[in-house]
């Protein structure tokens, strides 16, 4: 792993060896020293000769980003390479630009699975054949999925509130879940314990510092999918900020390296009652850490990555908005009956924030806007029903068909 300098500390500055099994740095004990990986750029450009033609099988095609080591196999379900769709509709709606990446195409429906594939990646070099996360339900289907396609043996804690559809894709992949009688925050401090005493390998979004490094990989995407035409904005919700950061520092390095001409501005959603990145964004110290809202991937009280979601906020000159549950449901039906993708509620949230943008003068008229679509609202059909109303109950008999839509002339 040449291509890859080492493991720096966000908060003192101490270097790790990348080729160490490390979460956080122990320099900060009861406190999250988040390690960020650092790369030799010429070593990475070296290593980088696929045209940037738009054609994109699967997120390997950056390959040469990645810090993971040339001989090993990667543990892959073909994730990546996701559409970036035109929303002429949806764009009139809210008076802008807009196309929208649909990211629940991935392989268990979910961004999450470009991160997993480097956790497993890695986990396999690193001779582990344990793995473990908690999650409100996204990160644990997709770490069940590619444990499975690599042949891990996987560990799930899972937070009783998470949605039914969530917690049968994980059990069909054959990983063992644990229901932590509890909130999401509990959870995740137990996996941390285990962690500590069994030596699993841990997936955790922030403290495994090369899952997120996966997550560059939507913004290596979308930079080279709109290389011709930057957008001036790039809407993300935020749980535990990985997802913005990863995908703003995918498209930064695009831009350090000149491979694109510019940055958009990144610009993120939290539903009210999962506040703490805003929260933290906009100054205001009183962040209660009771999250609860519909969107379930995003309600995150004591969000593992405040700091790098900040800094891409502010390094991309972006912004960050509230939505209510109501806006999102609102959302996820606006998305699903203007342009035909189904996202659940998180993945609807960047719809919502975008509304609520434009509302309050953040993103202006005719602004040119990408919108992110996370995962995918097959699994949590409880929301779907909330968001998309009623069926229409009739007899079977023409004449209820006729009543409806009038005669045939
Ligand atoms: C995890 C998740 C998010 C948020 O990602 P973070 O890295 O926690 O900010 C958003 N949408 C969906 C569908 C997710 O599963
Ligand atoms: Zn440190």
């Amino acid at each position: 792993m040449d291509h890859v300098d080492s493991l720096v500390c966000t908060l003192c500055g101490a270097e790790y060896d990348p080729d160490q099994v490390i979460y956080t740095c122990p320099n900060h004990p009861g406190v999250k020293g988040i390690l960020e990986v650092t790369y030799d750029y010429d070593r990475v450009l070296d290593r980088f000769d696929e045209p940037l033609d738009g054609a994109i099988g699967s997120q390997w095609k950056y390959r040469a980003f990645l810090p993971v080591d040339d001989d090993v196999e990667p543990v892959t379900l073909g994730e990546g390479g996701t559409p970036l769709l035109e929303a002429p509709r949806l764009g009139a709606e809210l008076d802008v630009d807009l196309r929208v990446k649909d990211d629940g195409r991935n392989p268990t429906g979910v961004l999450k699975d470009r991160a997993t594939a480097i956790s497993l990646t890695k986990a396999r070099e690193f001779g582990l054949d344990v793995v473990t996360c908690a999650s409100t339900g996204n990160a644990a289907a997709s770490l069940a999925g590619f444990s499975a396609r690599g042949g891990f043996d996987c560990r799930l804690f899972v937070p009783g509130d998470a949605p039914e559809g969530k917690l049968a894709q994980p059990l069909v992949y054959g990983a063992d879940v644990l229901g932590v009688r509890g909130s999401y925050d509990e959870a995740y401090d137990l996996s941390m314990a285990v962690t500590e005493r069994f030596g699993w390998y841990n997936r955790n979004a922030a403290v495994n510092p090369f899952q997120v490094e996966g997550k560059r990989t939507v913004g290596h995407e979308l930079a080279e999918q709109t290389r011709e035409e930057i957008p001036d904005w790039v809407v993300f919700s935020m749980g535990d900020g990985c997802t913005i950061a990863g995908g703003w520092k995918g498209f930064r390095e695009f831009a350090d390296l000149d491979l694109v001409e510019e940055t958009p501005r990144m610009l993120g959603v939290q539903a009210e009652g999962a506040s703490a990145i805003h929260d933290a964004f906009h100054d205001h110290d009183d962040a209660d850490e009771v999250a609860d809202t519909v969107a379930d991937s995003i309600s995150v009280g004591r969000p593992r990555n405040a700091v790098k979601a900040c800094s891409a906020l502010e390094e991309s000159g972006g912004e960050s908005i509230l939505v209510s549950d109501e806006e999102v449901l609102a959302a996820e039906s606006l998305l699903g009956r203007t342009e035909g993708i189904y996202a659940e509620p998180a993945g609807a949230a960047p719809v919502a924030g975008l509304r609520k943008a434009r509302e309050a003068g953040i993103v202006e008229a005719g602004d040119s806007v990408v919108v992110v679509v996370t995962g995918t609202g097959l699994k949590d059909t409880r929301s779907a029903m909330r968001a998309g109303g009623e069926v229409t109950a009739i007899d079977p008999a023409i004449d209820d068909v006729v009543e409806r839509y009038g005669d045939a002339d």
